[in-house]
């Protein structure tokens, strides 16, 4: 499995922490859609594209940094 690129979206994934508030390096855990945070250990963390996660937990961040293609 070699779609670092990519996911489902057509767009790059990321992982977001919702006890650290911030975008994480999450780490899978086992084979299930489960990501545990590397900072604060839990597992809850949501993953989508950048926009989708921006948008669902209203982050605001300063370099609004809009990738169309
Ligand atoms: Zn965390």
């Amino acid at each position: 499995m070699n779609k670092q690129k990519s996911g489902v979206f057509g767009e790059k994934i990321l992982y977001y922490c919702k006890d650290c508030e911030k975008f994480v390096d999450a780490q899978q855990v086992g084979r299930r859609y489960v990501f545990r945070c590397p900072i604060c250990k839990t597992k809850n963390v949501a993953f989508g594209t950048e926009k989708s996660l921006r948008n669902f937990f209203h982050i605001d961040d300063e370099k609004e940094e809009v990738t169309k293609k």
